[in-house]
């Protein structure tokens, strides 16, 4: 049989996880001759051998790749042949040029390295940083490609020979694991009192902090993205401590627990959500929670149905959580609105009011990541926050194959750039409100574009002048566009599900600013290959108080009955936001919204939540923006019977169709008059909005309806959407890898930019 040499070039998600290595073991079982080496670009290999042999070979490389590995391009060239008579791992070139390859995230303890740290005997038995080429940490320690340990933050670690031999043995798990570590040569634990002074060290550590847990105290922990703050998550008295240490008064706190069996004593749990806690990426899954349990009832708002819950994702983790038997509250270490802290001085200070105790270790995290956020919607994982385990890898979007760079909102803010047909998120980087989110996210778009190799020739950015994001933006020397807020909503659903106009994109959020420079909110935008218009919207009103408004239902609900009913209403004593306020309270905002330049303008469905929320007085002040929707959806989940749509009629004006919920609230008014059951209220609420929907998509002549914007993070509202859509025939997407919130504005703003470019070259074009 004739001999031959192939040249073979793979690209894709190929580096850290054990590509090299399985190839490696591919050729020795092939009988093949010749080397593999990783570079920047991917993988590269030189394989020579009987041309029969080499063509299963290459198949095989597809075939049998290592899990989540993701391979986009395979190419080949015949090369003369050498007579090589051996196969070899080559180390990396340090001087490439371009860098291409991506980076991977930070993948869950495997079942293989799980059954290490139980197993008496062996070498690593209960050592909470063992790794493989399967798991472990990646994104968070990569200092630059090529992802080789020299440029990970575990350079500082000399192998011992044991980690040496499995490291260059081809046969073990561990072989070219970068971060491979050992008791004996690896990263270590040491417990912290408030005043940084060491208590304990190692194992020693590990069961000191498990008598604290136990005795209900407070543990700052260095996790793989950044510290966490554990509590004993049946201890209400300790939950307390930590929502008012933290200042999180309200907002749901994340469980972890030991396994799935665990999980199931708590919540109900599909498959889709099974796969979702048990698989490398472990995020928190958004579950069902069981009505007779032990655990805190103030982990969640009262009439919250689900917990947020994920499985260990660190040795660490496990240990902990196997040894304590009980479920742990883990949620991310920071002051609420702040960034998470990754470095143990940077810790002590930031959590020094928070922790009790400080469980850290020597292994730098050089980059901030948070623990991501899933919910399943009819039958799909859905995102509602993106970081560890996904970030940042690409999402495939062919169109664009410029290096581009789009700055995101400035709440829930996330990065995008792309390049060659792939659009690169950042983690989820948070609010942009404090000085230290600020000066985080300029960091991550000075060192991100660096990391990842690309050199944006454009940016785009959101239109709202105040955004620190669009700020930014106007420091940076490249060509700019701003996209609008609720057009990169629909555009982040096209670009993630590959969609073409024409179709009808509800945009439903809290606040964007408009093409009109009132807020919007309540949107369906047409999208035609020609270029989009807003189509249809909620009736705007007015609403005074500013930011204020947003944690107070009765100024929005006051503001919109005013709207349309206008001094009037200041006489219905029986409405629950006039009770709801003091009377000095209610003549200051009588003046203000009397007086138009003292209000806002908006079209919001976000607020409609709010205003509906006030009424039937289930809240009236809200620690956080849309705390009042959240508890309507609740109320609204928690009715088990039927629910009526109150009628929120469609009306044309020479600028589009404006829906009307004028009807709504005198219906809303008059059942409240009946007393009927609130949560009935709520789910006719519900109800109403999802008619809305329907007669919107009827009205449009589109099929295709894209979903988004932060009010399709609300489940019921979703899927019943779904349901009647497609029912009705049309075809539905929603965002799944992105959420539906801010978070995926740089994903809609990078194909806005993509598309402007081409009709700018197109005209260009024309006129020449
Ligand atoms: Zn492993
Ligand atoms: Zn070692």
């Amino acid at each position: 049989m004739p001999l031959q040499r192939q040249r073979i070039e793979l690209r894709g998600l190929v580096q850290g996880l054990g590509f090299r290595p399985f190839v490696y073991r591919l050729a020795q079982e092939h009988g093949l001759a010749g080397w593999v080496l990783n570079r920047s670009e991917g993988v590269l290999i030189e394989a020579e051998g009987p041309s029969s042999v080499l063509a299963s070979f290459i198949e095989a490389l597809n075939s049998q790749r290592p899990p989540l590995s993701v391979l986009t391009e395979i190419s080949t060239e015949l090369l003369p042949c050498l007579g090589e008579t051996h196969f070899q791992i080559l180390p990396s070139p340090t001087n490439s040029t371009e860098t291409e390859a991506w980076i991977l995230p930070d993948l869950a303890t495997c079942a293989a390295c799980v059954q290490d740290l139980f197993e008496a005997g062996n070498r690593r038995f209960r050592y909470p940083f063992t790794n493989c080429t399967y798991c472990g940490p990646r994104y968070t320690i990569i200092q630059s490609l090529p992802y080789d340990r020299p440029r990970t933050s575990m350079q500082s670690f000399a192998m011992c020979p044991d980690c040496e031999a499995e490291y260059r043995d081809p046969g073990d798990r561990r072989f070219h694991a970068q971060p491979i570590a050992c008791p004996s040569c690896g990263p270590q634990l040491s417990l912290w009192n408030p005043l940084g002074e060491v208590i304990a060290e190692r194992e020693a550590a590990l069961q000191a902090s498990e008598k604290a847990l136990q005795a209900g105290q407070i543990l700052a922990l260095k996790g793989l993205g950044g510290f966490q703050l554990l509590v004993d998550a049946r201890n209400a008295e300790a939950v307390a401590r930590l929502r008012t240490a933290k200042q999180r008064e309200a907002k749901p706190l994340a469980l972890m627990m030991q396994d799935l069996i665990q999980v199931k004593a708590y919540c109900q749990v599909s498959a889709e959500e099974a796969a979702l806690l048990t698989g490398p990426q472990a995020p928190i899954v958004l579950l069902e929670r069981l009505k007779k349990q032990n655990l805190a009832p103030n982990l969640t708002q009262t009439l919250n149905p689900r917990l947020g819950i994920m499985l260990p994702t660190t040795p660490l983790h496990h240990l902990l959580l196997k040894d304590l038997g009980f479920p742990l509250v883990a949620t991310s270490g920071n002051l609420s609105d702040e960034p998470l802290c990754t470095e143990e001085q940077e810790a002590l200070v930031r959590l020094q009011a928070i922790a009790d105790l400080f469980l850290v270790h020597n292994r730098p995290i050089l980059r901030p990541v948070d623990d991501s956020v899933v919910h399943v919607i009819a039958g799909q994982p859905t995102q509602l926050r993106r970081a560890r385990g996904y970030a940042p890898l690409p999402l495939a979007v062919p169109a664009i194959q410029a290096p581009l760079l789009a700055l995101g909102g400035h709440l829930k803010n996330t990065l995008a750039l792309s390049r060659k047909g792939q659009v690169f998120l950042s983690q989820h980087l948070g609010d942009l409100d404090s000085p230290s989110s600020q000066n985080q996210y300029r960091h991550h778009l000075h060192t991100l574009p660096k990391l990842l190799g690309i050199e944006p020739e454009a940016l785009a950015c959101d239109t709202h002048p105040d955004y620190f994001s669009s700020q930014q933006a106007e420091r940076i020397a490249l060509p700019r566009i701003q996209v609008q807020h609720h057009l990169a909503h629909v555009q982040a659903v096209m670009a993630e599900h590959g969609l073409n106009a024409p179709l009808l994109g509800m945009a439903w959020d809290g606040l964007g600013l408009g093409t009109d420079q009132t807020l919007w909110g309540g949107e369906a935008l047409e999208l035609l290959p020609t270029g989009w218009q807003r189509k249809a919207w909620l009736r705007p009103f007015d609403f005074a108080g500013g930011e204020k408004a947003l944690r107070k239902p009765a100024y929005i609900a006051l503001g919109l009955l005013h709207s349309l009913w206008g001094e009037e209403i200041w006489e219905r004593s029986e409405l629950a936001p006039l009770q709801a306020l003091k009377t000095s309270e209610r003549k200051l905002l009588k003046q203000a919204l009397a007086s138009p330049e003292l209000c806002q303008t908006t079209s919001s469905i976000g607020r409609l939540f709010d205003a509906l929320a006030s009424l039937l007085d289930l809240r009236q002040s809200c620690s956080f923006e849309g705390e009042a929707a959240i508890e309507l959806e609740f109320l609204a989940q928690s009715w088990s019977g039927s629910a009526e749509p109150w009628p929120i009629p469609l009306q044309f004006s020479k600028d589009g169709w404006i829906a009307n919920p004028e009807p709504l609230l005198i219906a809303l008014l008059a059942d409240l008059q009946l007393n009927l059951p609130k949560p009935l209220l709520a789910a006719r609420f519900h109800a109403s909005l999802v008619q809305l929907l329907l007669n919107l998509a009827q009205n449009s002549g589109l099929e295709t309806v894209v979903l988004s914007g932060g009010c399709f993070q609300n489940r019921l509202l979703l899927t019943q959407a779904i349901q009647i859509l497609q029912r009705a025939g049309f075809k539905v997407y929603w965002p799944q890898q992105v959420p539906a919130n801010d978070g995926s504005l740089a994903l809609g703003q990078i194909l806005a930019l993509h598309t402007k470019r081409k009709e700018t070259a197109h005209v260009s074009g024309h006129s020449r």
